[in-house]
């Protein structure tokens, strides 16, 4: 028998959260993104998962396109960080990529090339992010070279759009500024209404309808975490698809001025029962946890002492009844939000998910 660490993965979860995108923007299409093995959940099985009911995914790097694209997946693929190289856009054309063009390197390999056929450039204004993408007045110019060199299919194959930098987080007005200049800069494109666009991640799809266009692209959500900083109304719509269990394999009393773990972070006030459990930072379960942190051992609450080690951790089980070596653990998923874990770490619910590290099994149910 192999250690039993693992994360079960809830792909009826993921299909009904990308069905909740699609409710809140009817009529919108949702690509569905599908980057860093589908946010650590596996992107092969994800993208098998939801291959009939999604009209294309996005991933961010041109090799993780290749990857599915070699696995047999056929519905178009956007790759978010768009191609580098004549060779690459070559194989793109060939294997219906859809290529974000972001600066101006990219936009000069793309001259050299007809626009033809299924692929769409997905043309990316900064509007705010400052990260990718070019400045109003870069994204005129792009457009009419773009046009200019591809006066018949344009029209078809060109999408205008941008990110937002803050949609999650409610103390900010910035997806409006963020609209506003989206749609000053594309009211001066000739025939502007006629073509395609996309703006909204998870955030503004659950949170801004005014972003909603004809495409957008749900990432987090798909994986049942709230995009927001904040309780959201909409939360409740989604499922969690990811369960992070582990199990005990040690049990001690310790007395009152006992420490526990590495560098004794934490000292017993009064005698306690601790359980040992098989995870640590190597197979993802964050380092930044706190003492405190919450963990359900054999379906009760429990929580996180001192120290995160590489393969293990510490638990207080004193308040439980009958903890025993080899009980199931749960870290995050159906009983306990990875969000409040990722708070708890300082970090948010994409690190936890994308950190599983290769050494855990994913079970898909
Ligand atoms: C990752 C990404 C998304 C998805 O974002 P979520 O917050 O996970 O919904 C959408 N668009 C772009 C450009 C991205 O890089």
């Amino acid at each position: 028998m192999s250690r039993n660490t693992q994360v079960s993965i809830h792909l009826d979860a993921i299909k009904s959260n990308f069905n909740v995108a699609q409710n809140l923007a009817p009529q919108s299409k949702n690509i569905a993104v599908i980057k860093a093995n589908a946010y650590g959940h596996g992107m092969l099985k994800v993208a098998q998962t939801l291959e009939d009911i999604v009209p294309a995914f996005a991933v961010a790097i041109f090799d993780e396109a290749v990857t599915l694209r070699e696995a047999g997946i056929q519905k178009p693929i956007l790759i978010l960080q768009g191609v580098h190289s004549c060779e690459e856009l070559e194989y793109a054309i060939q294997h219906n990529f859809w290529l974000m063009v972001h600066n101006q390197s990219q936009l000069e390999i793309l001259l050299k090339y007809p626009i033809v056929g299924d692929l769409k450039i997905w043309l990316k204004l900064d509007s705010g992010m400052h990260r990718l993408g070019f400045d109003s007045v870069q994204f005129q110019f792009a457009f009419s070279q773009l046009s200019y060199k591809n006066p018949k299919t344009i029209q078809q194959n060109l999408v205008l759009c941008s990110h937002f930098c803050a949609a999650s987080n409610s103390e900010t007005d910035s997806v409006d500024s963020q609209l506003k200049l989206f749609n000053q800069t594309i009211s001066n494109l000739d025939n502007h209404s006629k073509f395609e666009k996309s703006l909204a991640n998870s955030a503004a799809i659950m949170g801004f309808e005014s972003s909603h266009v004809e495409w957008n692209r749900p990432g987090i959500m798909l994986y049942g975490v709230s995009p927001f900083d904040h309780p959201h109304s909409k939360d409740n719509l989604l499922k969690p698809t990811m369960t992070f269990t582990s199990e005990v394999i040690g049990l001690r009393k310790v007395a009152a001025g006992e420490g526990v773990g590495y560098n004794h972070q934490w000292i017993a006030e009064k005698a306690e029962t601790i359980a040992t459990v098989s995870v640590g930072y190597a197979d993802g379960y964050p380092f930044a946890a706190k003492s405190g942190t919450a963990v359900i051992v054999a379906g009760q609450k429990a929580e996180l002492v001192g120290r995160v080690s590489m393969d293990m951790i510490s638990i207080n089980v004193s308040k439980c009844n009958h903890v025993n070596i080899g009980d199931k653990v749960e870290l995050w998923g159906q009983n306990l939000a990875a969000a409040t874990i990722a708070k708890s770490a300082n970090t948010i619910g994409y690190e936890l998910f994308t950190g599983v590290s290769a050494r855990v099994p994913r079970i898909y149910k």
